[in-house]
């Protein structure tokens, strides 16, 4: 499995891009920067995408995503011409109330045809495993203010976690600690230890909280650990947060990291 990391920070300033992870080419965790990081050729790859909650910073380029895709097969590219937008049922609500709803952009889900849209909706449900393009995919109930999942995804006999946005959470450990082999976690760790408080309200993890979560995993020490969703404006303070923390194995993500597991 090869996770290649488009955006990672949970803010977006000139240089640093929304969340958003490619797997293996064709599967998108969040769409928060595909078409801002890829190329219109590795954007035509892209044929899932696993949305773990309906914020802006998560869904924003679901809009252009479609809509390049809309011009290239306009331009007679044949194969992949549907891309299918995994989440839980309350969130593609969402998405058609209030975002592809022909008003803050259009209903691609009709575009051109309803019968062969650009964008297929298919819903999700919590710690029930699809399997897409061969890799299987099982969403987990996170802590957030807004229905939320992050994904377990695993092949070849190697797991890997990527949490989403969230607070302090048990869900998440009890997943990871069931896994034989899990070859890495990418964690929320949002905000700066001074702004606990909001990092409480909006359901996210400072570097102190993000430490204490840490201590519910079986295999801290082993497991390879990567941070996103960093707010960019504060990150030297909680680089130095972090690495007070002293934590082995755990690093911050950076937009052109790649991980081979
Ligand atoms: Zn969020
Ligand atoms: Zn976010």
């Amino acid at each position: 499995m090869k996770i290649r990391v488009l955006g990672c920070y949970g803010g977006q300033l000139l240089g640093f891009h929304l969340s958003s992870f490619l797997v293996n080419d064709s599967i998108l965790l969040d769409a928060g920067s595909p078409t801002v990081a890829l190329t219109l050729e590795e954007q035509r790859h892209i044929r899932h995408v696993f949305i773990s909650h309906t914020h802006l910073d998560h869904i924003q380029d679901i809009a252009f995503l479609a809509d390049n895709r809309s011009l290239k097969r306009m331009g007679g590219a044949g194969e992949n011409r549907h891309i299918t937008i995994h989440s839980l049922q309350d969130n593609l609500d969402t998405l058609k109330t209030h975002f592809l709803n022909d008003i803050i952009w259009p209903d691609f889900t009709k575009i051109p045809t309803v019968k062969d849209p650009i964008l297929k909706l298919s819903a999700i449900e919590p710690l029930k495993s699809i399997t897409v393009d061969d890799v299987t995919i099982t969403p987990i109930p996170m802590n957030h203010p807004v229905p939320c999942t992050g994904f377990l995804l695993e092949q070849g006999g190697k797991q890997f976690i990527y949490s989403a946005d969230t607070g302090m959470t048990d869900t998440l450990w009890k997943v990871a600690n069931a896994q034989p082999n899990l070859r890495g976690l990418i964690i929320d760790c949002s905000f700066p230890n001074a702004y606990q408080n909001l990092a409480e309200i909006s359901g996210h993890l400072t570097p102190k909280q993000m430490a204490s979560e840490l201590k519910k995993l079986r295999t801290l020490g082993e497991t390879p650990i990567y941070l996103f969703h960093m707010k960019p404006e504060t990150l030297n303070v909680m680089t130095a947060e972090v690495e007070a923390e002293n934590i082995p194995h755990l690093r911050m993500l950076t937009q052109v990291d790649e991980l081979l597991l």
